[in-house]
């Protein structure tokens, strides 16, 4: 195997396999590596993520991002097939129903206005015709101002587009190495390469950090603080007595407490808590949080889940950027050669095609496509945040 190539791609998850497919597309001869060091992808954020992709956010750059994801997804099956077998992603546009109380209207119909302006398909409705068209989902109207459905939203399967340009990097002639990395190498200031687990050193003027929720740990090594937490997530699977006709949207309460329609009467549900661990390590599933948080509030706001079973679930980890919840995206200023695609804070699995597009254009020194500058890594030094959201949403 050779150890000298034009750059690394520390981390194989979705991320890493977007940028080299990409960095490959434009530049064919270019020598590309991705290290990944459990090929099974067992605690990888991708993998365990709830794969929803939504046009509803605040900030333009968000938006956009996700409708270049939209694009892509539309002829997905087609460019990423290899030796003629054509991914199946299994996206279900069902659609996302944001509800919206009192504190937050004012914000939210400022979102719909941004989002309308860039063309998504975005709708208010009240409470009132939400439970008309989705009985399933009738809350109480004195409770909530309205709500947003976006036709656009919905679900797909992560591991699918994890392995579709995992695949196609390799087709395209990236190297993919099983290892563990233990540090970014440095010399004079500048990148060198990546040093492995084993002692042996691979060696490139660029490396990208794509190490999801221990990209911390990895920018460390090379002295860099990046203010990246991995945050403990966990989604819980339930059986209910439900039998909507066709596929409910995604609802997304003002809570932050989220239920995913899987088909049938089988729903996926989950909330961030502000005292979810910290830690990159604990991937058990804690049952008491369903029976004890999560589940007097779900059957109080919607009585048909008032009986149901939990059949399911599992926990992953959020790569939370400290400093403002957004995507940290290109060089970091102090350490030439290093370059961060990082910090996406749960919401990271539908950006990765305008970030594998953005990174590579960034990394060859094309102008790029879309201008993702407000999510420059460089902002952490510069102390210059930027909000997508006055509440929480994902
Ligand atoms: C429960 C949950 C639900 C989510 N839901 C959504 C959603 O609905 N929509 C959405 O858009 N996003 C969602 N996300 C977020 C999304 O999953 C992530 O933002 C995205 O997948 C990040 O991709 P990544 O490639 O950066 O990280 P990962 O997929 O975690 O990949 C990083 C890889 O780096 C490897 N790695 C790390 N360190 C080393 C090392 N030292 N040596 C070698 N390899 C290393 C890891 O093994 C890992 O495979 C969710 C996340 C979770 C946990």
């Amino acid at each position: 195997m050779p150890n000298s190539f034009d750059v690394l791609i520390a981390g194989g998850g979705v991320m890493g396999c977007a940028i080299a497919t990409y960095l490959k597309r434009f530049a064919p001869t270019l020598r590309v590596a991705v290290i990944e060091r459990d090929v099974t992808y067992a605690r990888n954020s991708t993998v365990l993520s709830d794969g929803n992709t939504r046009v509803q956010f605040n900030l333009p750059e968000n938006i956009r991002m996700s409708q270049y994801g939209l694009e892509v997804m539309a002829t997905f099956a087609d460019e990423m097939a290899v030796a003629g077998e054509r991914p199946d992603i299994g996206f279900r546009q069902q659609g996302n129903l944001f509800i919206v109380d009192a504190s937050s209207r004012e914000e939210c119909e400022e979102g719909l206005a941004t989002q309308r302006g860039l063309g998504a398909d975005v709708v208010w409705l009240s409470i009132t015709e939400v439970a008309r068209r989705w009985p399933a989902f009738a809350l109480d109207a004195s409770m909530f101002a309205g709500a947003t459905f976006g036709r656009q939203d919905g679900t797909l399967s992560p591991h699918a587009v994890l392995i579709a340009y995992r695949r196609k990097a390799q087709a395209l002639g990236v190297q993919m190495i099983d290892a563990e990395i233990v540090a970014i190498t440095t010399q004079q200031g500048s990148v060198t390469g990546l040093r492995l687990a084993d002692g042996s050193n691979l060696r490139a003027p660029i490396v990208v950090n794509a190490a999801g929720a221990w990209a911390a740990r990895l920018a460390a090594s090379a002295g860099v603080a990046l203010p990246v937490d991995p945050v403990k997530r966990q989604v819980f699977v339930l059986e209910t007595a439900l039998r909507p006709a066709g596929v409910l949207p995604a609802l997304f309460l003002p809570s932050g407490l989220y239920v995913i329609h899987e088909g049938e009467g089988r729903f996926t549900v989950g909330k961030s808590y502000a005292d979810d661990p910290v830690r990159d390590d604990d991937f058990t599933l804690d049952d008491a949080r369903f029976a004890e948080r999560l589940w007097p509030e779900l059957a109080e706001l919607l009585p048909g889940f008032d009986r149901l079973r939990q059949v399911g679930g599992w926990a992953g980890l959020y790569e939370v950027n400290t400093l403002d919840g957004n995507a940290l995206l290109g060089p970091w200023p102090t350490l030439p050669g290093m370059f961060c695609a990082n910090g996406f804070s749960g919401h990271g699995f539908q950006q990765c095609h305008a970030v594998g597009r953005h990174l590579a254009e960034l990394i060859l020194g094309k102008t790029p496509t879309l201008d993702l500058r407000r999510f420059a890594a460089a902002r952490v030094l510069e102390g210059r945040p930027v909000f997508e959201s006055r509440r929480r949403i994902i």
